[in-house]
């Protein structure tokens, strides 16, 4: 009996839209709400010492809450959406690399916190709708950063400095092309100092992409 009325639930159960609730479209996220995304042309958006940095889309409403509620707030269904956002944008850019995926990483203190890397869970999404691999042990970050958003640009570079390592243990042959991915990028100064950290260990083939950029301006 319970299991009929599990199934009569699943036929009837109608997801809405997490952003606007709408029912109109069973997807977690209608095409209304998808239309709202500023997605940004298919070029490259920074450069640091010839790795080519993308951002996805504007960081405007949807995807501010999507970013604040996967990273902060334990809603870890939207790994999938932000997967897909970047995925969507990543088939304009027509990579021709089977990447491997390199995560943004926190401190094992920002671990505790938040008792997971949402990155992490975006890229094994990632990893679903390509054919890519993921490799999240690689990169390790070794300095408790600040959060940098409320930081000026001197101060973020500080703060930044010599924040990650690779580990000893993850060895990758150094031609292996990287994807290194993370949620939001302005300045760019997270990704240069990853790139930095791969570059003096000798990976020369890096891409990195950012969900969302606040500022197409700086
Ligand atoms: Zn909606």
């Amino acid at each position: 009996m319970i299991k009929i009325l599990e199934k009569l639930l699943s036929i009837i159960y109608i997801q809405p839209c997490y952003f606007c609730k709408s029912i109109k479209d069973d997807n977690i996220i209608c095409k209304k709400c998808y239309n709202k995304i500023h997605f940004m042309p298919p070029a490259v958006f920074r450069e640091f010492s010839g790795v080519k940095v993308y951002a996805c889309c504007l960081y405007d409403d949807i995807i501010k809450q999507l970013i604040k509620d996967l990273k902060y707030n334990g809603k870890k269904k939207l790994a999938a959406l932000h997967a897909k956002l970047m995925f969507d944008y990543i088939q304009e850019l027509h990579f021709k690399e089977k990447y491997v995926i390199v995560p943004v990483p926190i401190s094992n203190q920002r671990r505790k916190e938040r008792k997971y890397n949402h990155m992490e869970l975006v890229a094994y999404e990632l990893k679903k709708l390509t054919d890519y691999t993921v490799n999240k042990d690689i990169l390790i970050r070794i300095k408790d950063t600040q959060k940098q958003y409320n930081l000026h640009k001197q101060e973020r570079i500080k703060n930044i400095k010599n924040a990650f390592s690779l580990s000893e243990n993850a060895g990758m042959p150094i031609d292996t092309p990287l994807l290194i991915i993370d949620d939001i990028t302005s300045t760019g100064i997270t990704f240069e100092e990853i790139i930095k950290t791969f570059h003096k260990n000798g990976y020369k083939n890096i891409t990195a992409i950012s969900l969302a950029t606040p500022d197409i301006w700086n």
